[in-house]
């Protein structure tokens, strides 16, 4: 039974192609530059394959997923004999507002529901549409779903996703949090309580997904009970380019002094702020890392500043579900910057954090494991995240009847 998986963003497709008998990955790739020149697929059979490129003009969303399906039947980069061996196809969403709190078989009303969230996500559920559109085009039989990076979040409380705004513009707007990486939150803190042999119902975890975009999660028993991403992806840790939780009103005397337009600010605190902002070197943690900690003055500022974001919120999340088992670190960042890990750990002691030096210095390029000294109240681990795979398993258990089609809750 194989089942492929797309994320369709604004200008990329990335795609995983999984034989869901032993869960492994036949064929993955990358079409960059969608719709725009010097387009190009990297693609490459299996996990670990070698890595071949296409240069091909890719005129839109439609025209990459026509040449990636091509691909994976051609004789000589391909792994399927025909398209009839796709039983499904599961696109990652990124926003399903309060509409979904699980992953969902697409129909007409999935379809108009994801159209609404467009006003909250108008960056990313265009382009998922799209991918969604060119599948029900090429593939007309094929079970397609939905599998949403606010879903697992939906489960916070009132007291954690109300912003402390005129109710009205929640009633009518609604204006609240959201979160997001909803999906990676959910694999890496299932898979902490499996570390720990202790039941996920049971285990409070606090994940730190810290990749290209940051955020931070509470998961009590299961369920997300609060996380740091809000509204938009823009509020909580800082990221490589975006700004994190600021005081509101800066964006009000930015905006006058400066005589910033509505799209120049947002355009200042997603893409020009963070890491990247701070030390006006880098928006990639690995050169602002490299020759750590004798880097530029601004360079160790930032990483101090991205450091110490994430120990704030781990100190507020361990408040939050009155005591924690376990932070698990994931993402590029997470699962290989033993100086990042460090640095948040160091003074967490008093909390019951206490990580193994050496092996934090050993734990990454897909090592997983437990990073704590023996005697640490509250283990600390390092967890690969698999997103894809996600999506992959919510889709057949979607097909395969597990999951309710219109609700993605067990049956
Ligand atoms: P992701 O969004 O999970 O693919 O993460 C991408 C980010 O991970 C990049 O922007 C890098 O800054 C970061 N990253 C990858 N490898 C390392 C590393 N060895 N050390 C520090 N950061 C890394």
């Amino acid at each position: 039974m194989n089942i492929l998986v797309l994320n369709c963003g604004s200008s990329s497709i990335k795609y995983q192609l999984f034989d869901m008998r032993n869960k492994s990955v036949l064929a993955k790739g990358l079409v960059h530059r969608v719709g725009m020149n010097g387009s190009k697929i990297d693609h490459r059979k299996g996990d670990k394959g070698d890595k071949f490129t296409v240069n091909e003009e890719v005129i839109d969303h439609k025209d990459g997923i026509k040449k990636v399906l091509n691909l994976l039947i051609c004789k000589e980069k391909g792994v399927l004999s025909s398209l009839d061996e796709i039983k499904a196809v599961g696109h990652r969403v990124v926003h399903g507002g309060e509409k979904f709190a699980g992953s969902v078989l697409i129909d007409e009303d999935v379809l108009s529901a994801v159209r609404d969230c467009i006003g909250f996500a108008p960056l990313h559920n265009p382009p998922n549409l799209k991918g969604i559109e060119a599948v029900t085009e090429l593939m007309p039989t094929v079970k397609q779903s939905a599998v949403f990076d606010t879903a697992f979040h939906q489960t916070m409380p009132q007291k954690a996703y109300l912003y402390a705004l005129p109710y009205m513009f929640y009633e009518k707007e609604k204006i609240r949090r959201y979160g997001f990486h909803g999906t990676s939150h959910r694999f890496v803190s299932k898979r902490a309580a499996e570390m720990l042999k202790i039941p996920y119902e049971r285990a409070k975890i606090i994940t730190c997904h810290l990749g290209n975009g940051c955020s931070i999660a509470a998961v009590d028993g299961g369920v997300s009970v609060d996380t740091s991403m809000g509204h938009t992806p823009l509020e909580g840790l800082v990221m490589g380019t975006r700004c994190g939780d600021i005081d509101p009103a800066i964006i009000l005397f930015i905006m006058k002094k400066y005589e910033l337009s509505p799209n120049e600010i947002d355009n200042l605190l997603n893409k020009h702020s963070g890491v990247q902002g701070l030390s006006g070197e880098s928006n990639d943690l690995r050169d602002l890392e490299e020759g750590w900690p004798n880097r530029s003055e601004k360079a160790n500022m930032a990483l101090d500043v991205y450091s110490y974001r994430i120990r704030k919120y781990i100190g507020s999340y361990m408040a939050v579900m009155n005591g924690c088992n376990a932070i698990a670190f994931t993402a590029g960042v997470g699962e290989n910057s033993p100086i990042v890990r460090s640095i948040v750990c160091k003074e967490l002691d008093f909390l019951g954090v206490k990580i193994d030096y050496d092996l934090n210095e050993k734990t990454w390029r897909g090592v997983e494991g437990d990073i704590s000294t023996p005697d640490a109240k509250v283990r600390t681990l390092v967890v690969g995240t698999n997103e894809e795979l996600v999506i992959a398993e919510d889709t057949l258990d979607l097909i395969q009847g597990r999951l309710h089609p219109k609700t993605g809750k067990p049956v």
